[in-house]
C-alpha cells in the first residue's frame, strides 16, 4: 500500500506580504480628532487631523517584527 504523501510545498513565499494597516487609523492615514475651544474645553466638531501613529502613511510602523 503506497503512503500517501501529504507534501506541503515550502517554496520560498513569505507568508507577510501585504502591508500592514495602521491599527489607529485603519489604513487611511488620518485620524478624527474633536475640536475643543474655549476656557472649557467645548468640542465644537470634529476634523481630519494626520495619524501620529503611522504619519499619515497608513502603514503600521510596527509590522515589521
Ligand atoms: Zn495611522
Amino acid at each position: 500500500m503506497a503512503r500517501k504523501t501529504t507534501t506541503r510545498r515550502t517554496s520560498a513565499k513569505p507568508p507577510a506580504v501585504e502591508p500592514a494597516s495602521c491599527p489607529t487609523c485603519t489604513g487611511t492615514g488620518t485620524v478624527a480628532r474633536t475640536v475643543r475651544v474655549g476656557r472649557r474645553h467645548r468640542a465644537v466638531g470634529r476634523q481630519e487631523g494626520l495619524c501620529l501613529t503611522c504619519l499619515g502613511s497608513g502603514l503600521d510602523p510596527n509590522a515589521d517584527a
